[in-house]
């Protein structure tokens, strides 16, 4: 899948959900590597303390390793933590480690704490198509320092009783670091997740979240899969675990819509992807 149109400037998104076990972590690592298939450069920065997308890549991130720690709490250069993952050209992850767990506390007394992130991505020099961010379950100052340095909010939906449940914190938040801290910041992508097309309740959550919300509802959901939950035991994403399964192909579907979503136009105007 070569040949989707790359964005102007480095689109960076912030996948988030304060609930947990709700696809974040998957859906920001089988993304990353969709696009990166597609012939985009991308970065995942794992967010979480614990570390789940930096094994999903295969990255070692035992507790020596330079991580995304070091970069947000001793102001460390990105460019000194960011890893190759192995099998994925143009896909690179800058690790968590354990130590990340005390962030959340460090970073209150430090300068600038909600915007360290931010700096960091800032002075990255190398050219970069998308950058996805994996959010811990939580609203804290690493969510925080995702959201200011990004424009775009990803939030993966799981079909499940009590869906937009807690949603209404999440946006409140949005609404707040935009107000306050980034003006840019919108919630640009939802994508529904473990998606059960066989039962009655996965296809009302669908209807429930597309009434809600609308255009921003990417059209592709992704299904159900035991292959995208045993790729990772593997240190792999299910792009090259099981490269013909039903959740790869839609992992490649979403990321192609929103390639093609974001994708710049002659006048400035992002085109709504019309499913074909
Ligand atoms: P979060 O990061 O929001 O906590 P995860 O991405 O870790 O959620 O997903 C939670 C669990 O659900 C994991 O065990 C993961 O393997 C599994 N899972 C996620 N998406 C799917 C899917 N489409 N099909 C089957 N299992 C999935
Ligand atoms: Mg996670």
């Amino acid at each position: 899948g070569e040949g989707l149109p790359r964005p102007d400037e480095t689109r960076v998104m912030v996948v988030a959900n304060q609930k947990g076990g709700v696809g974040k972590t998957t859906t920001t690592v089988n993304l990353a590597a969709s696009l990166a298939l597609h012939g985009a450069r991308v970065l995942v920065v794992d967010l979480d303390p614990q570390g789940n997308a930096s094994t999903a890549l295969g990255i070692d991130h035992h507790a020596e390793v330079p991580s995304i720690y070091d970069v947000l709490v001793e102001g460390r250069q990105l460019s000194e933590v960011v890893q190759p993952v192995a099998d994925v050209e143009g896909l690179f992850c800058a690790p968590a480690t354990i130590d990340l767990a005390g962030a959340e506390i460090e970073l209150v007394s430090l300068v600038a704490r909600e915007s360290r992130l931010k700096r960091a991505i800032e002075a990255y020099q190398q050219p970069l198509d998308y950058i996805l961010i994996d959010c811990p379950p939580s609203l804290g100052l690493l969510t925080v320092n995702a959201m200011v340095a990004g424009a775009e909010v990803l939030i993966p939906i799981q079909c499940e009783y009590y869906a937009l449940e807690g949603l209404g914190q999440l946006l409140r938040n949005v609404d707040l670091v935009r107000g306050h801290l980034n003006p840019k910041l919108h919630v640009s992508t939802i994508l529904l997740t473990m998606y059960d097309g066989r039962t009655r309740l996965a296809s009302q959550v669908a209807e429930e979240v597309r009434s809600h919300f609308g255009e921003e509802v990417l059209r592709t959901s992704i299904p159900r899969s035991v292959r995208i939950s045993e790729a990772p035991s593997y240190g792999q994403t299910v792009l090259t675990y099981d490269p013909g399964s039903s959740g790869a192909l839609s992992y490649l579907e979403a990321a192609r819509e929103m390639a093609l979503r974001g994708a710049p136009t002659p006048n400035g105007v992002a085109v709504l992807y019309d499913g074909h």
